[in-house]
Formats: structure tokens, sequence, C-alpha cells
């Protein structure tokens, strides 16, 4: 079994390497271990099919067959092909003037990391010269109102927060009116996760999204869960139209398979990558960079 896709895919095309010279059955052998390497780093199956045709039409070409480095040229093939496949990306939040409110919807499962990233964005967004208000949205779990009030205190950055209501939809409603008297150009909601989807979770995103128009609607993803990130990122997306996807701890042994099958599967681009529990841990999301880590 391989552990990553990155090791999977190193191995693969290693053995293509060590080939001078191919035949197409030494080819697709060799295809069909990349095949094998993409489905268990968890690339969901129709992306990892739609995905080797492209390449094996490509790779068994007389031109790559014939040429004096066909191993390189199959790596340069799926590398352009894995790119084109978390591409293009879109880095920009959208936001408004500073005379107006730009309003960021960030939701997400339990522990993908969404909390923290809204602590990240704030950051960012206050080192580009912009005034950020975290509203604490997530009212299932009374301990995230409390976190987040941690870290706008980390950032310096006002938190709204309102412990008399069991209703996040006029928590998030009272902020955005609040947002300009708090002095705050860009509001970013917290909203409530939970461990699986359900109903209830969907229908008070739905109700927030109707009420409040956010700019941009991000979903955090754990990209620990590899296909697991990519059935919510489907969910949220049919639920809610998403604007972007953070895909959280790619720093250390992760996965990359899910990052190439999101894209895929919801249309909606990656576009900022959590690498570490650290509030300067956040990195624009860069699918040529991707590519050459997942292939190693
Ligand atoms: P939430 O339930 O979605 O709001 O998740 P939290 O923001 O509370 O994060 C859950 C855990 O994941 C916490 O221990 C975070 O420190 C951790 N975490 C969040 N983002 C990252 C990341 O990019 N890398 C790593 N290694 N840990 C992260």
């Amino acid at each position: 079994m391989f552990e990553s896709l990155q090791d999977g895919l190193g191995s693969a095309l290693k053995s293509l390497r060590g080939q001078g010279k191919l035949s197409e059955a030494n080819m697709r052998d060799g295809l069909k271990l990349i095949e094998r390497s993409l489905l268990e780093a968890d690339v969901s199956y129709e992306v990892t099919r739609t995905f080797m045709s492209r390449i094996t039409e490509q790779a068994v070409g007389e031109a790559v067959l014939k040429s004096l480095k066909p191993s390189e040229q199959v790596v340069g093939i799926v590398y352009k092909e894995l790119v084109d496949l978390m591409g293009p990306v879109d880095h920009s939040l959208h936001l408004k003037g500073k005379d107006e409110v730009t309003v960021l919807m960030m939701c997400g499962l339990q522990g993908s990391g969404k909390t923290t990233t809204c602590g990240k964005l704030g950051r960012m967004l206050i080192s580009r010269d912009r005034k950020p208000l975290l509203v604490a949205a997530d009212l299932q779990r009374p301990a995230a109102i409390d976190q987040l009030h941690v870290l706008g205190e980390q950032i310096g950055a006002p938190v709204f927060s309102d412990r008399t209501t069991q209703d996040p939809v006029a928590v998030c409603n009272n902020a955005v009116k609040e947002a300009k008297k708090l002095g705050a150009d860009t509001v970013i909601l917290d909203t409530a996760g939970r461990l699986h989807i359900d109903d209830e979770l969907m229908g008070q995103l739905g109700r927030i999204d109707k009420r409040c128009s956010p700019d941009q609607v991000y979903l955090v993803v754990d990209g620990m869960t590899g296909q697991d990130a990519v059935n919510s990122a489907k969910a949220f997306n049919d639920a809610l139209e998403l604007d972007g996807v953070i895909m959280t701890k790619l720093d250390g042994d992760t996965r990359g398979g899910a990052a190439i099958s999101v894209k895929e599967v919801t249309g909606v681009p990656l576009k900022y990558m959590g690498v570490g529990e650290h509030l300067e841990n956040l990195e624009e999301f860069h699918p040529d960079r991707m590519a050459g880590r997942i292939l190693g």
C-alpha cells in the first residue's frame, strides 16, 4: 500500500524513469500504477478515470514512446494535467471598497479548522490594511465563542458575540448592522459546524445566507480527511453555492488527493490553504506547487 499520493506517484514514475525505451505495454503498466496511487490517495473514482484517460491518450502516443526521454515526458504530462485539474485559482477575496462592508461567510464541519481559519483570514486582512470584525455565530459549541474572542485579541480585531441568544441568524444580522459602528469594513461570520452534515445545519446556514447575503461564502475542509472532505464540499456547495474552498492541515503528512478532487467534483476552486495551527499559517493555494508536491 502506498502511504501517500506523493509516494505512490513517485514510485510509479520512478519505475517509468527506469525504462530506457518504452513499449506501449510498458507505458500502460506504468500508468496503472499511477492510477492505483491516485485511488489510494483518495482521489475519487470518477476524477481518477477522467484524469487517466487524458494521460493515457497522450502518454501512449508515438511522440512520447519514441522520444529519447519518454518517462520525463510522461512526468511532464502528469504534472500539467494535475495543475489543470486544480486550477485556475483566483486568490482575490473580492472585497468591496473600505467605505462599504464586505461580508465573508465561513462554513465547515466541526474540527475542520473553521474558527482558526477565521482568525488567520482576519490577520491577513489586517496586514492588507483592512478592518475585520469576527462574528461568533457558532452557538452549538459554547467554547467556540471564547475561542474566537481569544483569536480576536491575538490579531487585534474586534469580535461580535451575543451569549443571550440561541439564534445565529440574528447574531449574524446584528453583526453586519453593527459593523460600521464598530469601525469594520470586513465581516467574517464564523458559523456553526457539526460532526456530520445534517439538514438542521444546512437549514441554519441557508437562513444566514438568505438573511445576510454574504458577498463570499467559503468552505473550510480538513485536508487530512480525504474523500470525506470532497463529499462535504459537494454537500455544502449544493446547499450554499460556495465561492471558494480553504483546505486546512496541509502541513505534515497529508494526502494531496482531496485537493485534486474538490475542484473537479464541485467546480469550486481552492483559494487558500492552512499549513499549521498558528495564525500566520495561511497560504495562497497554488496548483503548480501542489502538483509539484504531489509528484515529489
Ligand atoms: P472548527 O471546529 O472547524 O472551528 O475547528 P478549529 O478551528 O477549532 O480547529 C480544530 C483543530 O485543528 C485545532 O486544534 C486547530 O489548531 C487545528 N488546525 C486548524 N487549522 C490547521 C492547520 O492548517 N494545520 C494544523 N496542523 N492544524 C490546524
